[in-house]
């Protein structure tokens, strides 16, 4: 047996063991992301010599992890983050999970963590699903927050193969991700700071990609900016903002209404809502949909000839994120809204019409 052949664990194997202690829901107006938790939780341990263990779903609770533990001290760690959202029907769907599983085994892979068959694992998500389904919020604009997480818990120091892995998934009831809902929002753009760079691990889902952004962050707060806009390069490419992936609308240089992302070049998370919004234009075939990377000075010619329709984020957390001003280089830039209605508003009901199930699509599955 060797990490990269880690075999599977089995949603027939899973054991359940329900609480005797359901805790208190949150009123829904309350929900404060990544604050609420569910009443039981998902684990299945690995190790290197007997593989992996049984996945078991118990009460929420505390992990015991010596500390000495690789996760503690070298970030062995990674993550996913989806949503289950109850529909107009009351049942409760998934938006592509197996494509959060498939960028969670890259990720496990690149951290040299055990990988795991991601249907077996989007069964038991499933079923845990179904164990606290009373938590899935109703309200408009809440859904159940699904967080997958793997971690190297080995009790021993050494930057080396973690012989011991734990998966854990919890669950959360959220609301608006950002406090502003889907409120324009200003970006704080300084080429100093990079998130990601070639030969890098941008493109996967480990926790050590995050803890770097939060001084960041805090800056952009100082300065008086929702998020970050993550540049790279001499040219200051735009690569990401926050936590989502980044798309500008414009007339480019030919002349030609343009959907513009950066591509998967190793510099950006492979998001799916960035995938699903490609697929989505593509389909609709009104306009080139182009993964091209595009600069700070294309976007500032492009502003002085009127040329952005709009600049948006994409991710899980909020669908979309319109932006409204990037600080650059100590000016704020203003960007536009032409053209009404909004794409962004525009993807925003289409992919959220499918998470609800107003809208048939092979993109849900109901859980
Ligand atoms: N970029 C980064 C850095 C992220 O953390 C996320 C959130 N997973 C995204 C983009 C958006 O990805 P998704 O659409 O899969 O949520």
């Amino acid at each position: 047996r060797n990490i990269s052949n880690s075999g599977t664990f089995k949603y027939a194997d899973l054991e359940i063991t329900t609480t005797t202690n359901p805790q208190e829901k949150p009123a829904p107006e309350k929900l404060l992301f990544g604050h609420h938790f569910t009443d039981h939780m998902l684990h299945v341990d690995w190790s290197m010599s007997k593989g992996w263990g049984k996945p078991h779903i118990g009460p929420l609770q505390n992990i015991s992890i010596h500390p000495a533990a690789k996760v503690l001290h070298y970030g062995a760690e990674l993550f996913e983050g989806m949503k289950a959202y109850k529909g107009i029907d009351e049942k409760i769907r998934l938006f592509r999970p197996m494509e959060n599983m498939k960028r969670m085994n890259k990720t496990a892979e690149r951290c040299a963590l055990p990988t795991f068959d991601g249907t077996e694992l989007v069964k038991c998500i499933k079923k845990l699903i179904s164990v606290d389904a009373d938590w899935v919020p109703t309200t408009q604009n809440s859904s159940l927050y699904i967080r997958p997480t793997l971690i190297g818990n080995d009790p021993t120091l050494g930057v080396s193969l973690s012989h011991n892995a734990m998966l854990f998934v919890i669950l959360g009831p959220v609301g608006s991700y950002f406090t502003t809902g889907l409120d324009p929002v200003t970006l704080f753009a300084d080429p100093k700071y990079v998130r990601a760079w070639p030969g890098g691990c941008g493109n996967y889902k480990m926790g050590s990609n995050y803890a770097p952004t939060v001084q960041v962050q805090a800056k952009a707060v100082e300065s008086n900016c929702h998020q970050v806009l993550w540049l790279f390069g001499d040219d200051h490419q735009l690569t990401e903002v926050g936590t989502m992936n980044l798309f500008m609308y414009w007339t480019n240089e030919q002349g030609e209404d343009e959907l513009i992302t950066h591509p998967l070049d190793g510099l950006v998370l492979p998001g799916i809502t960035r995938s699903s919004l490609i697929k989505v234009a593509e389909k609709w075939g009104e306009f080139k949909v182009t993964e091209k990377p595009y600069t700070m000075k294309q976007v500032i010619k492009a502003l002085k000839e009127n040329r952005v329709k709009e600049i948006f984020g994409a991710g899980t957390a909020c669908v979309v994120c319109p932006v409204k001003e990037i600080l650059y280089q100590g000016e704020m830039l203003k960007i536009p809204a032409v053209g009404e209605p909004k794409l962004s508003m525009r993807f925003y009901d289409e992919l959220t019409d499918i998470q609800l199930g107003k809208k048939e699509s092979e993109w849900t599955e109901l859980i």
